[in-house]
């Protein structure tokens, strides 16, 4: 089984558009190219051959089970705002998107949680818990994301500095195996240690061992204040300097994120979008929730107090709703801003130990001059997740681009090993990185990875080629 795929004939098709319905099915050229990719077309492009919307765990089982029979790959899609090429046909056969399956069930206040289908969109997830006074805390951003892609891409976001990851909100998946098969992960309990975490394992595997049908995710409190200190500094690595010290203080921030003035000019040139400070070289945005106005002041204080001695030029602070979010809304365009601004992007993701985040920044800006690319870091500086972001001129021909940023990107991978560090922070492996990941982590992991991946799907067929490829 597995390479090579069958090719899908009629039958194939008749048998999928007989399990759903035939408005649900396009085949062949009816599918719109922006299924062929994720977000990073660059990552590839690949028509697949038959695209299905399903409506229940029951339509998935049977068009699973039948492409695992059939040796038909099989590709979930959430809503395609992946950056790492996962959710792309690389071998042809069924798209099946799980977007129409999205109904979010009543907030569960005894246990404090939410129950909802796969694909549940982000924001509205959000809202549903703060219409009863929880808070569903993962933020990556992303809103528009379905909450299935955000569990099994283990998405991270904004606010992981104080409450962590999307795997640290979910205490429970029901998934379909590509087998066919029905499987819960775990339940509705706080704590478990019945045999191995497989429910972690699905978390962050990204498409490749189940497809999600159900998520029950933990929420919190939500906190009642909120505001977000804009700091700026005359040099990126006197803004990366203080990154530490906000973190020795005694109040835990939500998020801490650091922008170049190059950026903020690009999102301010393309979207209209500006912070509310003009000074500076290089500006961090530090955010505070808390349950009381006094918690409040004193994190304001504390943190303003120890930036001004850090060499601060000013110490903007956003504390009502529409300035916080003129704050955030520039941080949230920095994607599309680029892309208005570029030919074409591609992005490191790597993470590193927050002791080394200012060093990384650095040689990061001199590894990409080295190779003539022009470079933004930018990102999850609180949790040493730093993107890097690449940007090609117009000047820039196919070949020099790809030379330079490959040769770049094995540069700072290497970087970001030597200091202790990851790959990816948040976006994963997909298509994208794979051949850097076999690099980074050497033979053995990959092996078993690969051993992984066959416990849960012998046949390869459910998003082959995906984090691990068998076929080389
Ligand atoms: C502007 C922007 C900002 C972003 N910010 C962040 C950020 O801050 N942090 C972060 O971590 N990510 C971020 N992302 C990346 C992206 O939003 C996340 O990876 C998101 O979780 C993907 O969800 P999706 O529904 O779009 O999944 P898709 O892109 O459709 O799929 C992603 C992967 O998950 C698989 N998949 C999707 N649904 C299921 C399912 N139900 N069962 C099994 N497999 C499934 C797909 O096969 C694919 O491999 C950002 C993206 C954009 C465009």
């Amino acid at each position: 089984m597995a390479y090579p795929y069958k090719k899908m004939d009629t039958a194939d098709f008749y048998y999928i558009i007989s399990v759903t319905e035939p408005s649900r099915v396009k085949i062949g050229e009816e599918i719109s190219e922006e299924f062929y990719h994720d977000e990073m077309p660059n990552y590839g492009s690949y028509p697949p051959e038959l695209y299905v919307e399903v409506t229940s765990e029951e339509e998935i089982s049977k068009i699973m089970a039948y492409c695992n029979e059939h040796n038909i790959p099989l590709v979930v899609r959430g809503a395609g705002t992946g950056l790492a090429g996962g959710s792309s046909c690389k071998y042809g056969g069924v798209m099946l998107s799980v977007m129409r399956m999205n109904k979010i069930y009543p907030v569960d206040h005894k246990n404090q949680t939410i129950t909802c289908e796969p694909g549940a969109l982000l924001i509205d997830v959000q809202k549903e818990a703060l219409a009863e006074g929880l808070f569903y805390p993962p933020d990556p951003g992303e809103k528009y994301a379905s909450i299935g892609g955000n569990v099994i891409t283990n998405a991270g976001g904004m606010k992981a500095v104080r409450y962590g990851l999307t795997r640290d909100f979910v205490r429970c998946i029901r998934a379909v195996l590509p087998d066919g098969s029905i499987e819960q992960f775990s339940s509705n309990v706080v704590k478990n240690t019945t045999g191995y975490s497989i429910k972690d394992l699905v978390i962050g595997s990204e498409g490749t061992l189940c497809i999600v049908t159900q998520v029950t995710l933990k929420l919190l409190p939500a906190p009642k204040y909120s505001a977000t200190l804009v700091i700026p500094f005359e040099s990126l690595e006197a803004c990366a300097d203080m990154v530490p010290h906000v973190l020795a203080l005694p109040y835990v921030p939500t998020a801490i994120e650091f922008l170049e003035r190059e950026l903020l000019d690009i999102v301010e040139r393309t979207l209209d979008r500006r912070l509310p400070v003009k000074e500076g070289n290089a500006v961090l945005l530090v955010m505070y929730d808390s349950t009381t106005p006094q918690e409040l002041d004193g994190a304001i204080e504390v943190c303003a107090h120890a930036s001004f001695r850090e060499g601060a030029i000013d110490v903007f602070v956003a504390d009502t709703p529409d300035r916080i979010a003129q704050v955030w809304a520039v941080r949230g365009g920095i994607l599309e801003g680029m892309k208005a601004d570029s030919v074409m992007q591609e992005e490191c993701d790597v993470v590193v130990p927050r002791s080394a985040i200012a060093e990384y920044v650095k040689a990061a800006k001199r590894i990409a001059l080295s190779h003539g690319i022009r470079v933004e870091p930018c990102g999850h500086c609180g949790d040493g997740n730093i993107h890097t972001e690449m940007l090609r001129g117009p000047e820039m021909s196919d070949e020099e681009w790809e030379a330079a940023t490959s040769a770049c990107l094995k540069e700072l991978y290497a970087l970001s090993k030597s200091l202790g560090g990851q790959l990816s922070g948040e976006h994963g492996i997909g298509n994208g990185r794979l051949e850097y990941f076999k690099e980074f982590v050497g033979d053995r992991i990959i092996e078993l990875h690969k051993a992984i991946k066959l416990a849960f799907d012998p046949n390869l067929v459910l998003n082959p080629g995906k984090v691990v490829e068998f076929n080389s």
